[in-house]
């Protein structure tokens, strides 16, 4: 109840405020912000992840102005030699215009971080876009060595994804997916999207995948770390990801524990309309704000 009232009223919100409160999870508006961002947390010792706000684009000019925002920003990490990979969402380089046209904007990001040295993640959106987002992937694995994909473990489908992504070298983030997905087609029970998160870290440490751990649950971490334990695999095999302004108390825990810990930075001018499209498509993020500003825990 509180949080559907929270929800009606934030568009309200004084710009000022909200951008206090998104401040913790937001880098900024700009470039310089991000990189400002990611510099101090270099400087605590954990890599990053750089990431321009935005998705759903419509608009092809529009499409392509975002993959060279991206470009730009691959450039800017490299000059700062900072520890950084690139994410993008599919919709927000055209998937809903085309799967050719976002396939031809992700060769495009991928071969300026390959040039760069840098790594580029292809982001997993909502259940309509799943196939579209893994035949690009798909397309753009069978060209680039420096592609990884994200796998959603609330979905029910992608235990089976796993078999069906082409053999050879793989790299996924694996999460439990933020999009609140019909129960016809994905775990809607807590217990149940941790045990399928565990059951996709068995399947793909056994078929040698590189691996990122983004959660925050210390429990499905310590689950995960055993099965990587077991199966002997070496501490740069995987890392933790994190979203910044998250717990992150953990952060410094799991890298005193000898673990990396890679913090997912996001900026960008889209940041208010985002951020509110997020907490109307999963209002359990509300309460996550609502707690950190109550300093609840
Ligand atoms: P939860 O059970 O949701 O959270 C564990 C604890 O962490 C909670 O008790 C809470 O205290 C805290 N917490 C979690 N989230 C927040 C928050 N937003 N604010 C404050 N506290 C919080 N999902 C996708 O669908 N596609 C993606 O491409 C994608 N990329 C991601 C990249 C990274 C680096 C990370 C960390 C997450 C990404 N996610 C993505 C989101 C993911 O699917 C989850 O929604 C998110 O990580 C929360 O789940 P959790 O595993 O931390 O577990």
């Amino acid at each position: 109840m509180l949080t559907r009232i929270v929800l009606a009223t934030l568009p309200l919100v004084p710009k000022q405020l909200m951008r206090k409160i998104a401040s913790r999870y937001i880098a900024g508006e700009t470039l310089e912000e991000a990189l400002a961002r990611l510099t101090g947390l270099a400087q605590r010792g954990h890599p990053g992840i750089i990431d321009v706000l935005g998705e759903g684009i419509a608009d092809e000019r529009e499409a392509r102005a975002v993959a060279a925002n991206y470009v730009e920003a691959a450039r800017a990490v490299a000059a700062a030699k900072l520890d950084c990979y690139v994410s993008v969402k599919p919709t927000h380089v055209g998937l809903t215009i085309s799967e050719d046209l976002a396939f031809e904007l992700y060769s495009l990001v991928a071969r300026a971080c390959s040039g760069l040295g840098l790594f580029l993640r292809v982001e997993m959106e909502d259940h309509p876009t799943t196939d579209g987002t893994l035949r690009v992937f798909e397309r753009l694995r069978a060209i680039h060595t420096n592609v990884g994909i994200v796998l959603q473990a609330r979905l029910f489908r992608t235990i089976d994804d796993i078999d069906r992504l082409a053999k050879g070298p793989l790299d996924v983030r694996m999460v439990k997916g933020i999009y609140l997905e019909p129960a016809a087609i994905a775990h809607t029970d807590p217990i149940r999207i941790r045990e399928a998160f565990v059951q996709c870290v068995e399947k793909l440490v056994g078929r040698g995948a590189r691996l990122s751990l983004a959660t925050h649950d210390e429990h499905l971490a310590t689950s995960c770390i055993e099965i990587l334990r077991a199966n002997e695999r070496p501490a740069d095999s995987y890392e933790f990801q994190v979203l910044l302004g998250v717990r992150e108390e953990l952060w410094d825990r799991w890298k005193s524990d000898g673990h990396t810990v890679r913090v997912y930075v996001p900026y960008g001018p889209d940041w208010q309309a985002y951020s509110l499209r997020r907490m109307r498509k999963n209002p359990q993020i509300v309460g996550h704000v609502m707690r950190k500003m109550l300093s609840f825990r």
